[in-house]
């Protein structure tokens, strides 16, 4: 198992996560990244449990300021 973690503050809503990996990743009415099925943790950011992180990956590497990590 791995989990997907968005620190939704510091996105800049600029799509490469979407365009990389749009089952994980959509871009909301917000302007910001939205982690699909995620639930909000305690300290706002959006996670997710799943099986296999693939392109989550790929797209946490090309986030220009870093704000998904996955674990
Ligand atoms: S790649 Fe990073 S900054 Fe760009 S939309 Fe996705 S989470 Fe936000």
């Amino acid at each position: 198992m791995a989990k997907i973690i968005l620190e939704k503050e510091k996105c800049i809503g600029c799509g490469s996560c979407q365009a990389l990996c749009p089952k994980c990743f959509q871009i909301g009415e917000d302007g910001k990244s939205h982690i699909v099925g995620a639930s909000v943790n305690d300290k706002g950011n959006e996670e997710l449990e799943i099986e296999k992180p693939d392109c989550a990956k790929t797209a946490a590497d090309a986030c220009p300021v870093q704000c998904i990590i996955v674990e």
